[in-house]
């Protein structure tokens, strides 16, 4: 299987090991209803070890494993246009206590580097959590959050995923994230291949409100984009389609409607004007959504004379 996702795949970006590839400063909800400044530092590193179907975070990765001191020398140029010393997250596009990813020997001056935040999100895969994670959470001034990919609660869809994780898995390291009180994000699928396009809605529903009843204190739906070569032969085999904004707005409201009481959903919104078929309320469309992540509250729907958004549909 990592054969044949690797085989299709498209030729990557370019990056080089001497900077970070980008850094985006937002806010971000907290459960208390407050704004939090965040900012994301997308690192660049080697490629992930897994292969999973739906993955193109490995677009932008070096050929080779990551040299050791490259990540401390990304991140301290990144923080100097980083304007707060609140949420900051590292994403490297792979596990962050992999050790081909980051070497173990940069720990401690990622951590002297980190200092002044309050939190630090990584991202990493069930497998590389374990002792060096739960000494660095130790050892970090602020509070470490890894941000997990349960991906989906659907255990057969989960298995033919090639994420190598089962829902036991999920279980067992988050469980032992939330027992050194380290915190939980948690990234699910909507459109998620191997589901039916009918039950996508319903699966990512469930799949939030099983991450919730673990104790994630952050979920991201993410909408899958194709372009990764797997997807689009999964596609031509009818095992996945690219789902509609239309669809993203729904699960997404319907999500807020669970009403979880100590976890933030949240939709990602990276690159989500490719499933818009309407460019005339597609920066509307967008921009609502986004004010759903930051408060947590559902508006209005976007009215659109051109396409009928919102003027054909009646949804309660
Ligand atoms: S574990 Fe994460 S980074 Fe690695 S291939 Fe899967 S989705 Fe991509
Ligand atoms: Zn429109």
């Amino acid at each position: 299987m990592d054969r044949w996702v690797r085989s299709l795949r498209p030729p990557k970006t370019l990056v080089t090991p001497d900077r970070p590839i980008a850094a985006v400063h937002e806010q971000e909800r907290r459960l208390d209803g407050g704004l939090v400044e965040v900012s994301t530092v997308f690192l660049a590193g080697s490629e992930c070890p897994f292969s999973c179907v739906f993955c193109d975070l490995w677009r932008q990765t070096l050929a080779s494993p990551t040299q050791p001191g490259s990540l401390p020398r990304q991140l301290e140029c990144a923080l100097i246009e980083v304007p707060h010393r609140s949420v900051i997250k590292l994403y490297n596009a792979s596990n962050f206590f992999d050790p081909i990813a980051v070497p173990t020997d940069d720990d401690q001056e990622l951590l002297r580097l980190l200092s002044g935040f309050s939190q630090v999100t990584v991202e990493c895969h069930p497998r590389f959590i374990g002792a060096r994670c739960f000494a660095f959470a130790e050892r970090l001034a602020g509070r470490l959050e890894v941000a997990v990919g349960l991906e989906t609660a659907h255990p057969e869809a989960l298995s033919r995923l090639n994420k190598k994780m089962t829902l036991d898995d999920f279980n067992a390291a988050t469980g032992e994230l939330l027992a050194r009180r380290v915190g939980v994000r948690v990234f699910i699928l909507l459109g998620c291949p191997f589901i039916a396009a009918g039950e996508q809605l319903d699966w990512t529903l469930r799949s939030v409100e099983y991450a919730a009843r673990r104790g994630a204190g952050v979920i991201s739906i993410i909408p899958v984009r194709g372009g990764n070569g797997a997807l689009e032969s999964l596609a031509a085999d009818g095992a996945w389609s690219l789902v509609s904004l239309d669809l993203v707005e729904e699960t997404f409201e319907r999500a807020l409607r669970l009403g979880l009481e100590n976890t933030i959903v949240q939709v990602d919104l990276w690159e989500l004007d490719r499933l818009a078929s309407c460019g005339h309320c597609v920066n509307a469309r967008l921009a609502r959504l986004g004010a759903m992540n930051r408060t947590g509250v559902l508006l209005a729907q976007t009215t659109c004379t051109r396409c009928g958004v919102g003027t054909e549909r009646n949804r309660s």
